[in-house]
């Protein structure tokens, strides 16, 4: 067995970062940028008006009251978008709404809230009645005041979210340069599989962890890639493979690497390049198998179905994250175990399926009801992985390393 550190350099080691692409904003959230992204303008580009109102000289409007209002002649209307050629002069006003830019003279906008007709009426608009004082620069949103002109507001490594991308957009970008989301290839081996509405027989199951690993996959900011069930077959299977490795970036396949005579994904590997078969010291998920098909890295889990999650969990995910240009590690935390988490020595880190509860401030794990290696619905219910090392357990009470599966088990208050 090799402990599951040493396995998963193995496999971070065939799954580098994918080459960067040049990508249209639709379509790079969640993707890292792969060069900073420099402002090369001032944003806002221009001086303009925060309110609806009345772009006026604040020292023409330094003594105006709601009992003694400073009448102005409106001179000219502005919209956003619109622009005038003409200067606020003394006792002057340019009816302004919001995003129109500043116009030459004017120092301050009124809002409209602060304005009235001087006839008292709202239907002509020649003069108007100002009702309160204003302070130069007042509701004026300047030049460069969110970003200056060659800040780099991206920088190198991060991972774009709605707002940034909407600060891409802002720039004046269309498209960035980011590494893509890896393709994710996924292929269920297995006799005994039979899709659904076709009745089972004796010795029949369903295909559960083809749609759960392309969920996964999905979940992790890939592209889910289903590339069907393919039965027990030696060259059945080697088919799918070399048709996989044309349009995926990584393959995942299920079920097949454990010790059984028609193991048959180990057997096809033995045709792939430098394929390894390793027993992982963990529990559950110690078989796992590698190679590489056409170029293309293939992870071979487990087909026990909650083997096949941890699998996925503690191996392909750092691997996919990698290959994203994300940071490889997950979320961890910490947690009180609520009972104890019993075990014997066998050599093996276990990953018990735990709920996580936030009560009270103290992040308490209890393991879900059900721990065998089959027991997928159980495994369900799970918020974490609880790594309880080698050795006799951890007591109730003390503290026990939870790799997060649902971060929103985090947020008190939620079921
Ligand atoms: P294997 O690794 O192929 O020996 O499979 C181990 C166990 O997982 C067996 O009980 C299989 O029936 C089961 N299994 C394999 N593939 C799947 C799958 N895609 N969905 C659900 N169970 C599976
Ligand atoms: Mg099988």
């Amino acid at each position: 067995m090799r402990p599951l550190s040493e396995v998963r350099d193995l496999v971070l080691a065939r799954c580098p970062r994918l080459a960067p692409r040049d990508l249209p904003l639709a379509h790079v959230r969640g993707c890292v940028v792969v060069d900073d992204v420099v402002a090369d303008a001032d944003l806002p580009g221009f001086a303009s008006s925060a309110m609806d109102g009345f772009a006026v000289r604040a020292a023409d409007v330094a003594s105006a009251t709601e009992d003694i209002p400073v009448v102005l002649d409106v001179v000219e209307t502005i919209m956003a978008g619109q622009t005038t050629a003409r200067t606020v002069g003394s006792r002057q006003a340019i009816r302004i709404m919001t995003g129109a830019p500043v116009p030459a003279g004017a120092d301050a906008i009124v809002p409209v809230e602060r304005s009235r007709f001087s006839d008292g009426s709202r239907d002509h608009d020649e003069t108007v009645a100002i009702l309160a004082p204003a302070e130069p620069g007042q509701h004026v949103r300047g030049a460069g005041d969110d970003v200056r002109a060659g800040t780099v507001v991206i920088p190198a490594g991060t991972v774009l979210t709605a707002p940034l991308i909407g600060v891409l957009a802002a720039v004046g970008r269309t498209s960035v340069e980011v590494v893509p989301r890896p393709r994710v290839g996924v292929i269920s081996t297995g006799d005994e599989l039979v899709e659904a509405p076709r009745a089972l027989a004796v010795g029949q199951i369903r295909d559960s962890n083809r749609p759960m690993l392309l969920a996964k996959a999905a979940e992790a900011g890939c592209v889910p890639v289903d590339l069907g069930w393919v039965r027990d077959d030696v060259d059945a299977v080697a088919a799918a493979l070399h048709a996989a490795a044309f349009r995926c970036d990584v393959i995942l396949t299920s079920g097949g690497v454990s010790m059984g005579e028609a193991d048959v994904v180990k057997l096809v590997l033995q045709r792939m390049t430098d394929p390894q078969w390793v027993q992982v010291a963990i529990r559950p998920a110690k078989p796992f198998a590698l190679a590489t098909v056409d170029g293309v890295p293939l992870l071979g889990l487990p087909g026990n179905p909650v083997s096949s999650l941890v699998s996925f969990e503690v191996i392909a995910r750092p691997a996919l994250r990698q290959m994203a240009g994300r940071p490889v590690e997950g979320l961890r935390v910490r947690a009180r175990a609520a009972v104890a988490l019993d075990r014997r020595p066998d050599g093996k880190d276990h990953l018990l399926r735990v709920t996580l509860d936030p009560a009270d401030g103290a992040l308490t794990a209890t393991p879900v009801a059900a721990q065998g290696s089959h027991q997928l619905w159980a495994t369900a219910q799970a918020d974490g992985l609880a790594l309880v090392p080698d050795g006799p357990g951890i007591p109730a009470g003390d503290e026990v390393e939870v790799l997060v599966l649902d971060p929103e088990a985090l947020v008190p208050g939620r079921p």
